[in-house]
């Protein structure tokens, strides 16, 4: 075996379940069955190494976007570097400097990746999910499975370590660790270390979250072969009582991705990652929601462009990846925030300058000098130089004037005079260094001492004594260089304070969501009034989407107060995107964002339930019925009179009678029992005889058998449903149509049957 086979074999055994990059050179490379992956996975091609050992390699400097796609495919990925320039004959030292997987990325410009650490606490689970870019860590505690499951999928979590126990889940990376990777102790120690605090019972509410919040935090340092991950945030508690917990199904159910789309104005990065995180965590209290409302109010001129990741940057610092071109955008990034003005009398708005201002002093001066010293092209490595200015050290003015391009120039000149050849050239490039070329045609006329250093097609290249001198002092010259520029930009780096970069990324993502909402009233919306009632009060109110994709929007109005309302009317007559309207202001109007409506008031929510659509899950092993019906035991079970509940269609995915009784069934105790705001659209008329219901309906007319929608909300129930009309609208064959006509007088004869008769409910009221 030959000793770099030996070395590779030993770097692959410390990372056995990742696929190793083996630094050779300008490429890495790929060997045995990881060749064979990569080149499935990133479609290069397979080779090998004497005949036996598959080989695949991909140019080192191409290699982000390749990593990217191994770990896209749900893989770890060990990176193996060079250690030193290689001597001749000598094996180079390599060593793996740190290994990524889907949910620990720090040098990434996409969305977050989280990685997610889970212990079983009793019948319950708590879990720590922290986004090692940013630093972000969110825990929860007292988990079902179920829920558990849920949090995972809500997060988009890709790796997951499970402490002592382990958890089967589709295109997730799943690691069982052993219960010991961490103790109760050591996990303690950990985070009291990076919080610089003597115990951790303010931040952590369970035991189960400081080790599963620690493990995390230790896979982070071992795999990035880091002593402390600086940049580490304190805690956010997912069951956060100051916000309110959205549900995976209601996201999805209200859209909220587009919702995000739409009023995500933001205009820096750590603006738009603040922005999402409150959509999805809106607040729970009117005091609160009202505070936010003041500050959106005084973020109206408010502009943060210009202003990188600062969140992002302080994870390089961390974990000692920060480039150039890095240090250079932050320079013109503290430049914005010297700029920015902030003004009003709103208590978040005070507190936000305050921050802002204390934290931007401490780097006022490392900011002054990257403008002052580094150059405005800065490259992504700190390794080759041509990062900083003369200016910034008296040595680097000096070794940069030794370079001068000047001496090449009057060689040039001096040749050219000496040999008669007017196209001779004096140039250099990475690989032969300096050399003079001459052209085929002129070969004839140059002199003796001329040096043949390499054949072109259309010529050769010489070198002179001379030129071999001056290519001496140049060479050394730009080593030299290169060497202070390294030594500087450490110098620089350890400048750069990470908390107060932390404090300003905070309080500047805070700012930029503020003034994205602030720009939701140039679409007239308004701020709605909000308070601790069970009112719901929304006048004129647009549904934000619909709106944008409809020439002409029909608003609606509602005015209830704990009641349900039980909706009825045509198919496509607009029910669902009335009841999706009245759950997305109200969400809005929870994130202190001003609501599209003439005027709105009610009382903030307690939680949203929704009921929308037909899904399966069937990875889940559940029907569409079973979603439905789990979906509405949860809502029959978690809600409150101060939860605001939409239930579009139930009981539609099984025989009709049965259906209608689950509805009936249902809708009685929601109105008995919850007594929340609903809304509930039905196509079952029947219902609308429930007593403690209020009956409004979707408007529509059927001139001459064509339905006309005015996606008006009148009082009262809607007399058909139009099923048949829509039907055709749909464009059925005309046969089908009009048997279907034939069946529906014949069964509209028929009576129901007697357990659908008011007599038999009645007693429950
Ligand atoms: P179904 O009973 O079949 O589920 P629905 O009553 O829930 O139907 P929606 O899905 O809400 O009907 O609306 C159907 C379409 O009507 C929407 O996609 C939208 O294009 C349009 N629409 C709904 N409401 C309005 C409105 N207020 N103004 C203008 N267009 C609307």
């Amino acid at each position: 075996m030959s000793p770099l086979r030996v070395q590779y074999l030993e770097l692959k055994a410390q990372a056995k379940d990742a696929i190793l990059l083996f630094r050779l050179g300008d490429f890495y490379e790929f060997f045995d069955q990881d060749a064979i992956d990569a080149s499935q996975i990133l479609g290069i091609t397979l080779t090998s190494r004497d005949k036996t050992i598959p080989m695949a390699g991909i140019p080192h400097n191409h290699a982000q976007a390749q990593i990217q796609k191994l770990l896209f495919a749900g893989r770890k990925v060990a990176i193996c570097e060079q250690m030193e320039l290689p001597q001749k004959g000598a094996l180079v030292r390599r060593e793996i400097v740190r290994i990524l997987t889907p949910g620990i990325q720090i040098d990434h410009e996409h969305d977050q990746a989280y990685l997610g650490a889970i212990i079983q606490e009793g019948e319950h689970h708590a879990l720590a999910f922290l986004e090692t870019s940013t630093g972000e860590l969110l825990i929860d505690h007292g988990l079902s499975l179920e829920r558990l499951c849920e949090r995972i999928r809500q997060y988009a979590i890709k790796h997951v370590l499970t402490l002592g126990f382990t958890l089967k889940l589709p295109n997730i990376l799943n690691e069982t660790l052993p219960i010991n990777y961490i103790t109760k102790n050591r996990a303690q120690e950990l985070l009291c270390e990076h919080y610089d605090i003597g115990v951790l019972d303010a931040l952590f509410p369970r035991p189960g979250c400081i080790i599963a919040s620690a493990a995390a935090v230790l896979m982070v340092l071992r795999t990035q072969r880091l002593d402390r991950l600086t940049h580490l945030h304190r805690p956010s508690l997912l069951k956060s009582s100051a916000t309110i917990d959205l549900r995976e199904e209601t996201i999805e159910h209200l859209d909220l991705p587009h919702l995000f789309k739409l009023i995500n104005k933001t205009e820096t990065a750590l603006g738009a990652r603040r922005l999402k995180y409150w959509l999805y965590h809106p607040f729970r209290q009117s005091a609160k929601i009202h505070e936010q409302q003041e500050a959106v109010k005084d973020c109206v001129a408010v502009t943060c462009t210009g202003i990188m990741d600062l969140e992002r940057l302080a994870g390089k610092l961390a974990a000692k990846l920060t480039t150039p071109r890095d240090t250079y955008a932050l320079g013109q990034s503290l430049l914005q925030i010297e700029a920015l003005k902030l003004t009003g009398s709103s208590a978040a708005i005070q507190r936000l300058s305050q921050t802002i201002c204390d934290a931007y002093q401490q780097l006022r001066d490392v900011g002054a000098w990257i403008r002052m010293h580094q150059k405005a092209d800065a490259p992504t490595t700190h390794r080759d130089g041509g990062i900083f200015q003369g200016s910034a050290h008296p040595d680097l003015s000096e070794l940069l004037r030794a370079q001068d391009t000047q001496a090449l120039l009057q060689l040039e000149e001096q040749e050219i005079k000496n040999t008669g050849i007017p196209t001779l050239k004096v140039r250099s490039n990475r690989i032969y260094g300096y050399y003079i070329e001459i052209t085929k045609s002129q070969l004839k006329n140059i002199p003796t001492h001329y040096e043949r250093k390499q054949t072109l097609s259309n010529g050769e290249r010489f070198t002179t004594p001379e030129l071999k001198a001056l290519e001496r002092i140049l060479l050394t010259a730009e080593a030299r260089q290169r060497e202070l520029e390294y030594v500087l930009f450490e110098e620089l780096l350890m400048k750069i304070a990470i908390n107060p970069l932390m404090q300003l990324a905070d309080a500047l993502s805070e700012l930029d969501a503020l003034s994205a909402l602030s720009r939701m009233l140039e679409r007239n919306w308004v701020f709605p009034t909000i308070d601790t009632s069970t009112d719901l009060i929304i006048d004129q109110g647009r549904h934000p989407l619909v709106e944008q994709s409809q020439q002409s929007f029909t608003p609606n109005s509602i005015q209830c107060a704990s009641t349900t309302f039980l909706i009825t009317g045509p198919n496509m007559g607009g029910k669902s995107t009335f009841m999706r309207q009245i759950g997305l202001i109200v969400l809005l109007g929870h994130i202190g964002s001003p609501v599209p409506a003439r005027s709105a008031h009610f009382g903030a929510v307690s939680s949203f339930h929704t009921r929308i659509g037909a899904q399966d899950a069937l990875e889940r092993g559940q029907s569409t019925f079973m979603v439905e019906m789990t979906e509405l035991a949860r809502i029959l079970h978690e809600a409150d009179e101060h939860s605001l509940i939409i239930i579009d269609e139930i009981g539609r995915g099984t025989s009709t009678y049965d259906g209608l009784s689950v509805a009936w069934a249902s809708l009685e105790w929601l109105v008995s029992h919850i007594r929340a705001r609903t809304l509930f659209a039905t196509h079952y008329h029947e219902l609308t005889s429930l007593p403690g219901i209020i009956n409004v309906h979707m408007h529509a007319l059927d001139i001459d058998g064509k339905l006309k929608f005015s996606y008006k909300l009148e009082p009262g129930p809607a007399l058909q449903s139009f099923g048949i009309q829509v039907a055709d609208l749909a464009g059925l064959p005309k046969p089908v149509i009009n048997r279907a006509w034939q069946i529906l007088g014949r069964l509209d004869k028929k009576p129901r049957k007697c357990i659908l008769s008011t007599d038999t409910q009645l007693s429950l009221f």
